[in-house]
């Protein structure tokens, strides 16, 4: 599969690697320039090739550009599914990358995993395995750092520092599975970043992850949760993944107090958020699910029950209420188990689904709102 690239200014292609755009440009230009342009559409394919990366492809479009490999496309689509499917690259073409993110670390506790990749520009992400007793969940950054700034979570706590590319959100469960060896049946945009923040990107990985001949893990046991971004959740309701699953996470359902906690809020308030969700695409007994990180004295008495509730009348949603944990600058202390259960029940008796939800991982860092002490 490998192409001469003799009679082109090489040097001049690889310099362009930055941007695919440029790159693809400069091979044509070239093409033409040095006159073969009978060369040109092998040029091309070599173009698109050397910028794929495995873990960035639907199997169609593994398949569209692998076109000319003896076997044609059955023999790309087998390609495609010894290497997602089983971790085999070994077929792969070498001018395709399909390596993931390195892995830096990795601690255990209390059936929670952290795994800390290291990138190839040494941005650091994490991300954790939970064992749950019938199910593994894998809970995946989409960016490296997080500018939303919530005030109780440690990611918003150290800035922003990139978006992630859609082989390396990818990558993540493909380490998980490959090199780590773990199954996982779902996956839970939770992870470091705003993935509404990046979302062609995540809608790509979505797309990959969800390809059946490749990891194979049904929309519905994919959630994608945000602060709340009203243009990222049209996004993703025009991108057709019907039964993917959208968390808000809300905190608080009065303006003055998810502002404070929530900055994000101060742009997009509780109404146009309601807009946003009201016209999302779901289907017939499908909800949203509301996250509710419960901060004593901050946002769980009764009167802020009401107004969750109220908040809620006209949205079909099931409500997670989970302890803060100990964040940044321990600003924020957990209700502890009575007073969760309290808050919980204030709710039910309001008419919302409520869930308490446990959190692991506290004490290796693992757990909600603890990721990313040093994204760098
Ligand atoms: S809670 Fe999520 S959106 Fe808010 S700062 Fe943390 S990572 Fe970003």
């Amino acid at each position: 599969m490998s192409i001469e690239l003799g009679w082109v200014h090489e040097p001049l292609l690889r310099s362009a690697l930055f941007r695919r755009d440029v790159f693809i440009a400069t091979g044509v230009l070239c093409a033409i320039v040095s006159g073969r342009m009978q060369r040109a559409d092998r040029l091309l394919l070599w173009c698109e090739m050397t910028l794929m990366h495995l873990l960035a492809c639907t199997c169609d479009v593994f398949s569209a550009c692998m076109h000319t490999v003896p076997g044609g496309r059955e023999h790309a689509v087998d390609l495609y599914r010894r290497a997602l499917k089983y971790g085999d690259c070994s077929g792969v073409p070498p001018e395709i990358d399909c390596r993931a993110p390195a892995i830096d670390a990795m601690v255990e506790s209390e059936g929670a995993v952290k795994v800390v990749f290291r990138l190839d520009d040494g941005a650091r992400v994490e991300s954790v395995v939970i064992g749950l007793p019938r199910r593994t969940t894998l809970c995946v950054s989409s960016q490296a750092g997080c500018r939303m700034g919530c005030l109780f979570c440690t990611t918003g706590a150290h800035g922003f520092v990139r978006d992630l590319r859609t082989e390396e959100i990818v990558g993540q469960l493909f380490a998980v599975r490959h090199v780590l060896g773990r199954t996982v049946d779902n996956i839970v945009f939770m992870g470091m970043g705003e993935p509404l923040d990046n979302t062609a990107t995540v809608v790509q990985a979505i797309r990959v992850i969800s390809d059946q001949r490749g990891f194979d893990i049904a929309l519905r046991r994919i959630t994608v949760s945000t602060a709340g971004l009203p243009d990222g959740i049209r996004q993703l309701g025009a991108a057709g993944l019907p039964g993917l699953r959208l968390a808000l996470s809300l905190n608080a359902a009065n303006d003055h107090l998810r502002s404070r906690l929530m900055p994000v809020n101060r742009r997009y308030p509780l109404a146009v958020l309601k807009q946003a969700l009201q016209s999302y695409p779901l289907r017939k007994k499908e909800v949203f699910f509301i996250e509710y990180v419960l901060l004593k004295g901050v946002n769980d008495t009764p009167g802020h029950a009401v107004e969750l509730a109220r908040f809620l009348s006209d949205i079909p949603a099931r409500v997670n209420v989970i302890g803060c944990n100990p964040g940044p600058a321990g600003r924020f202390e957990n209700p502890g188990e009575e007073g969760l259960r309290r808050f919980c029940a204030l709710l039910a008796r309001e008419g919302v689904f409520v869930r308490l939800r446990s959190s692991r991982g506290q004490d290796i860092q693992a757990a909600c709102g603890q990721l990313g002490a040093a994204p760098r």
